[in-house]
């Protein structure tokens, strides 16, 4: 996959999702993702602004596609061009979020009815049906298939590519000082040939809690007011960029 001499030209806007927008650019292949301040929770019930927070899940999400990619996972991720805009290779995005989850917290902590901190026997791996309108539930691979979602082929791609990033992210964040207790990722299919990690890696779509103390780290300080929301985005931002560990 060659990479693209893509321009800094910013032209239409094409998408606007809650936390970020889509422009198109000079070349066909390539959109301008521009990451915004704004912040929803519970199926955008909850909004509000985190001071700071489109700048850093930038620099975060640049951060992790770029380790991802040194490690061998292919991503959407092409550069970065200001403090809030990356270039990312234009996608069709999988209508599927899965989630993996190493420690119980938030979804799963309430649908099985268990108290949020339990280290699980293995990662759990979940499909959700990418659907505001449904907040996005709980789907199986036959749910998929019967729907048309994705091939069989894709599903095995997704999830073996799921795993090893789970695997990159939890050693990562350990020499950083963080567990990585779930995440959220979407896949898109490119020049429908790859299937490529698309969206963003962020404090927004991770649960991050300081290793020891177990403070946390990442979006739901706002979901839950917990207080110094951008403070966490902050301590994230520092110890992803910290080259030395
Ligand atoms: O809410 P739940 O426990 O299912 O979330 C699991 C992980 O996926 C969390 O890290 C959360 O931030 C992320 N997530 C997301 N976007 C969603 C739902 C969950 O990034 N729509």
């Amino acid at each position: 996959m060659p990479t693209p001499e893509a321009k800094m030209e910013k032209g239409e806007l094409i998408y606007e999702g809650k936390a970020k927008k889509l422009y198109i650019t000079d070349d066909p292949d390539v959109l301008l993702q521009e990451f915004k301040d704004d912040a929803t929770a519970f199926n955008a019930q909850k909004r509000g602004t985190i001071l700071g927070k489109g700048a850093i899940n930038n620099q975060i999400s640049a951060r992790l596609f770029q380790f991802l990619e040194k490690e061998g996972i292919k991503t959407h991720f092409v550069k970065l061009v200001s403090d809030r805009e990356m270039l990312v290779r234009k996608v069709q995005i999988i209508p599927l979020e899965v989630t993996i989850r190493n420690v119980v917290a938030g979804g799963m902590a309430k649908m099985l009815g268990i108290e949020e901190g339990m280290l699980l026997k293995k990662p759990v791996f979940e499909w959700h049906y990418k659907s505001d309108a449904l907040e996005d539930p709980l789907i199986n691979d036959d749910h998929i298939f019967a729907l048309n979602l994705a091939t069989e082929q894709e599903l095995e791609t997704i999830r073996r590519l799921s795993f090893k990033v789970n695997a990159i992210l939890i050693g990562f964040f350990k020499e950083r000082g963080l567990d990585l207790v779930d995440f959220k990722l979407e896949f898109g299919r490119f020049q429908n040939e790859h299937i490529l990690l698309a969206d963003e890696i962020s404090p927004d779509t991770m649960r991050l809690w300081e290793e020891g103390t177990k403070k946390k780290l990442d979006k739901d300080r706002f979901r839950r007011d917990l207080g110094s929301v951008e403070e966490a985005y902050q301590e994230v931002l520092r110890r992803v960029m910290d080259v030395r560990t």
